[in-house]
C-alpha cells in the first residue's frame, strides 16, 4: 500500500487484489458523493447503488487505506462501554436503537460476506475477552449478564475453560461472545469495493477531496483532476480525514495500535493454541491481543506506534510477551509489522453529524469499526434515500466536539505505551 510496509503489513501481502480504479478526471454529476473508501463509505456506496442512486465514491489514497485495511479483524458487537451505559449517555430511545444496531453489526457483516461472496477468511467462532485479574473477571461477568439479558449468546468462562480455549493458563477467565469472529480486514474492504462497483457505484482512488462548495441545491467536490456535483455528500473519513471537513478527525483523539505477525507456527502449536480460532484480547489498561490468520501466523499487537524508538521497543516487548503467554512457542520471528490510528471520542461512543445541509457522517468508532462501519454505512445510505428520518437514526445529531488538548493526549498515549513496553509491562 503506497510502498509502506508499516501501514498494512500482513493484510496487504495476503489480500486478494483491489478492483482496478483510477483517479477522478473531469466533471461528473451524481446523486450522492461518498468521501472515503473504508467500510463506512463502501457500505454506503453499495447500498446507494443497489437502490438505484448514482453514486461516486472518492478515496484520497486506496481502498482500505485508513483503519479498514490496518485493523486486527475482530468483528465485534456493541461498543467498549457496558450496554447499560449507552442509554445513560444517549437517552432511552437513542440508547436502545444504538444498542440494537450495534449488537447486530456482526450479523450484518457475515450476511454481507455471504451475499457478495467476499473472500476475506471469515471465522465465526467468537471472540474471547481475557481477564488478567479479578476486576477483569467481574467486568466480564457483568457484561455477560447484561448481554445475556438481551438474548445475546455471550457468557463468562472460568479460568479453566479459558485455558482450554486459549492454550495458555495465564488468564483468570474470559468473556465469550459468539456473535463475533475474525476476518482479513483489507480483503473485506476490497470485497465491499468489488460489490459496490458491480452494483454501479463509481469508485475513484488517489482522489483526495480538496474543497467542497455549495452551488444552489448541489454540492461540488473538487479533487486534483476533477469534480463531482451531487445533491448529497456522505463523509466517511473517520479517524483518517482532513479537509474539507477536518472537524470529523479533530473531535477524535488518535490512539496508535500496532500488529506483528509471526511466521506460520508449527502444526503442533497451531493445534494447541486457540484450537477454536477465536480472536482474543485482554482486560489490561494497555491492552494486547492475538489471533491466527488463515496460514497459521499469529497476529499479536498492542497500543503503540511503530516509528522512531517505538519500532524496536514494541517489537522486543511483543516477542517477550508472546513467550510469556505461550512459553512453548520458543524463539519468535516476526514476518510482518504494521500500525494504525484508532479514533477515540471522549465518551467512547460514535457520533452522527450533519456537517452542512445534505452533508452527513457517522464517525468515532473507538476501535469497533468493522460491524459499526458496515451498519452505519447502510444507515447513512438509507437516511440519504429518505428511508430513515433524522429523528429515527440510531444516534442523535450532535455538533462535532473539540476535545481538550488532543495533541498532548496523543503524545502521551504514544510515549506512555513505549515506556510501559520498555519496562516490560505485559499483563
Ligand atoms: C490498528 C487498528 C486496529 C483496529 N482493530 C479493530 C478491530 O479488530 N475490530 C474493529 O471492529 N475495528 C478495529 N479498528 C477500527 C476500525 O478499523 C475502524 O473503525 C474502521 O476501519 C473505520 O472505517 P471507516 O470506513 O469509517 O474509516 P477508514 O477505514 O479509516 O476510511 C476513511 C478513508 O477516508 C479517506 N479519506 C480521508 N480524507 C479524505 C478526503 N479528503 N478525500 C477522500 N478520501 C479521504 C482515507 O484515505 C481513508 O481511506 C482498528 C483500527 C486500527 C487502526
Amino acid at each position: 500500500m503506497q510502498n509502506d510496509p508499516l501501514s498494512h503489513g500482513l493484510w496487504e501481502m495476503t489480500a486478494p487484489p483491489a478492483p482496478p480504479t483510477s483517479p477522478l478526471a473531469g466533471q461528473v454529476k451524481a446523486d450522492v458523493a461518498v468521501v472515503g473508501c473504508g467500510y463506512t463509505g463502501l457500505s454506503a456506496a453499495l447500498r446507494l447503488a443497489e437502490s438505484g442512486a448514482k453514486v461516486v465514491a472518492l478515496e484520497a489514497a486506496e481502498v482500505g487505506f485508513g483503519g479498514s485495511g490496518r485493523n486486527v479483524g475482530y468483528v465485534n458487537a456493541g461498543m467498549w462501554v457496558l450496554p447499560s451505559e449507552i442509554p445513560k449517555a444517549l437517552g432511552a430511545d437513542y440508547g436502545e436503537r444504538a444498542l440494537t444496531v450495534l449488537a447486530g453489526g456482526p450479523a450484518v457483516v457475515w450476511e454481507t460476506i455471504d451475499k457478495y461472496k467476499i473472500d476475506c477468511d471469515p471465522v465465526r467462532n467468537g471472540t474471547l475477552h481475557c481477564a488478567v485479574d479479578r476486576s477483569g473477571v467481574a467486568d466480564n461477568e457483568e457484561r455477560a449478564r447484561q448481554w445475556a439479558g438481551r438474548g445475546a449468546p455471550v457468557r463468562a468462562l472460568s479460568a479453566a475453560e479459558t485455558a482450554a480455549r486459549v492454550g495458555a493458563d495465564v488468564y483468570a477467565g474470559s468473556l465469550l461472545d459468539m456473535r463475533a469472529g475474525t476476518i482479513q480486514p483489507l480483503a473485506y474492504a476490497r470485497g465491499l469495493a468489488d460489490a459496490a462497483i458491480a452494483a454501479g457505484a463509481a469508485v475513484h482512488t488517489k482522489s483526495p477531496v480538496r474543497a467542497a462548495e455549495r452551488t444552489g441545491r448541489s454540492w461540488t467536490l473538487r479533487t486534483d483532476a476533477g469534480s463531482v456535483a451531487a445533491d448529497w455528500v456522505a463523509v466517511a473519513t473517520e479517524a483518517y480525514g482532513g479537509a474539507p471537513w477536518p472537524q470529523v478527525r479533530r473531535e477524535q483523539v488518535l490512539l496508535p495500535y500496532f500488529n506483528f505477525a509471526t511466521l506460520a507456527l508449527s502444526p503442533d502449536l497451531q493445534a494447541s493454541i486457540l484450537p477454536g480460532r477465536e480472536g482474543c484480547w485482554d482486560t489490561n489498561k494497555i491492552m494486547s491481543y492475538f489471533r491466527f490468520d488463515r496460514a497459521g501466523r499469529m497476529v499479536f499487537g498492542s497500543v503503540g506506534a511503530l516509528r522512531g524508538m517505538g519500532l524496536a521497543i514494541h517489537r522486543s516487548w511483543a516477542k517477550r510477551a508472546l513467550r510469556k503467554i505461550f512459553p512453548r512457542i520458543g524463539a519468535v520471528e516476526f514476518e510482518h509489522q504494521w500500525y494504525g490510528m484508532i479514533g477515540m471520542t471522549d465518551n467512547a461512543l460514535p457520533r452522527f453529524h450533519r456537517l452542512a445541509d445534505n452533508v452527513v457522517t457517522f464517525c468515532g468508532y473507538n476501535g469497533r469499526g468493522i460491524g459499526t462501519g458496515t451498519v452505519f454505512g447502510r444507515v447513512l445510505a438509507d437516511h440519504i434515500l429518505g428511508r430513515i428520518a433524522e429523528s429515527d437514526l440510531p444516534l442523535p445529531v450532535t455538533e462535532p466536539d473539540a476535545p481538550a488538548l488532543p495533541a498532548v493526549k496523543e503524545a502521551y498515549y504514544e510515549a506512555g505505551a513505549q515506556i510501559a513496553h520498555a519496562v516490560g509491562a505485559w499483563l
